[in-house]
């Protein structure tokens, strides 16, 4: 079992109605990282500044997370300010400040070229690119994006989108790629655009798994103490991918469980800033919220 996850390391600045923290840990990368290391040792691929600091990555490296693919450059790191209002599911960029993804140039291990999964989680789509030409022929190759590469990038990001099988998105920038309002319309678009299955992220409504001829929902975890919403997408994938991973089956029936994994862990990572959560969950937590929400929809 092999997971490749590309993504950012950074610091970012989160306001919300509550408080506002400077330059905490983020990143697509930290966050999927850490949830997929739940149920597999994923391989990471990053850049990070001088000023990053390697207490993060030997947190990482405990978790069981293989961080040689990890460069570090001179300069500072990617930094990502956001805001939320009062619905959290509601968020503005601030500021994308690339630093030193600027001109990174990712030069995949020989082991980590071979992985039978590959994420390419949220990242300039020129990078997810390059990342693609140096893989060998993955089992599984997943993507997920932000606004900012659809509204600067649309044509190299349809290029990755034309290779992949699982598209994660949330539901407006769904709506935005498709043209098209209705979610469901929305995705049934994408899945004409290569990918074979679209997870589409609603916030605190939970997600949407549309394939061809597949529709599955799962709720979010019903959670009453919301303190950030960031990273919560990233966890999502993250802990989908590394159940698949785990499973090495990649059915229906493992999309729909691996789906509430990803609920669960993006439960746990808005209940506080940054990735606090999500460094040291015990099974037993995972397991207890994954039966509630089982608990929640049967009838
Ligand atoms: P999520 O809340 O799951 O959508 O992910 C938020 C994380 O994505 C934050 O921790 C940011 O550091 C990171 N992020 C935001 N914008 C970008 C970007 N343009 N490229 C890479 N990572 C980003």
């Amino acid at each position: 079992m092999s997971l490749v996850i590309v993504g950012s390391l950074a610091f970012d600045t989160i306001e919300t109605p509550f408080a506002k923290k400077e330059r905490i840990i983020g990143g697509s990368c930290s966050f999927s990282a850490l949830a997929a290391s739940y149920f597999s040792d994923p391989k990471v691929v990053a850049v990070i500044g001088e000023d990053f600091p390697e207490a993060f990555v030997e947190l990482l490296q405990r978790r069981g997370v293989d961080t040689r693919g990890i460069k570090r450059e001179a300069g500072k790191t990617f930094h990502w300010e956001g805001r939320y209002g009062e619905d959290p599911n509601q968020r503005t960029t601030i500021k994308t400040e690339l630093n030193v993804f600027q001109d990174f140039k990712a030069q995949l291990l020989p082991d980590y070229a071979s992985s039978d999964i590959l994420f390419l989680g949220n990242i300039d789509p020129d990078l997810q690119e390059d990342i693609l030409k140096q893989v060998h022929k993955p089992r599984l190759i997943a993507m997920d994006t932000i606004n900012l590469w659809i509204n600067t990038k649309l044509e190299a990001l349809l290029r990755v989108m034309r290779e992949v099988d699982i598209f994660f998105a949330n539901d407006e920038e769904v709506r935005i790629i498709a043209g098209e309002l209705n979610l469901i319309k929305a995705g049934r678009k994408l899945l004409e655009k290569g990918p074979s299955l679209i997870v589409i992220k609603k916030g605190e409504h939970g997600a949407l798994l549309l394939g061809k001829d597949f529709l599955f929902g799962t709720l979010a975890y019903p959670c009453e103490n919301v303190i950030d919403p960031t990273g919560a997408g990233d966890s999502f994938a993250g802990a989908f991918l590394g159940y698949l991973d785990k499973l090495q089956e990649f059915t229906p029936a493992v999309f729909r469980k691996a789906a509430v994994y990803g609920s669960v862990l993006a439960s746990f990572t808005i209940e506080d800033f940054s990735v606090e959560r999500l460094t040291s969950l015990k099974d037993e937590d995972i397991d207890r919220r994954f039966a509630a929400l089982q608990q929640l929809v049967a009838f």
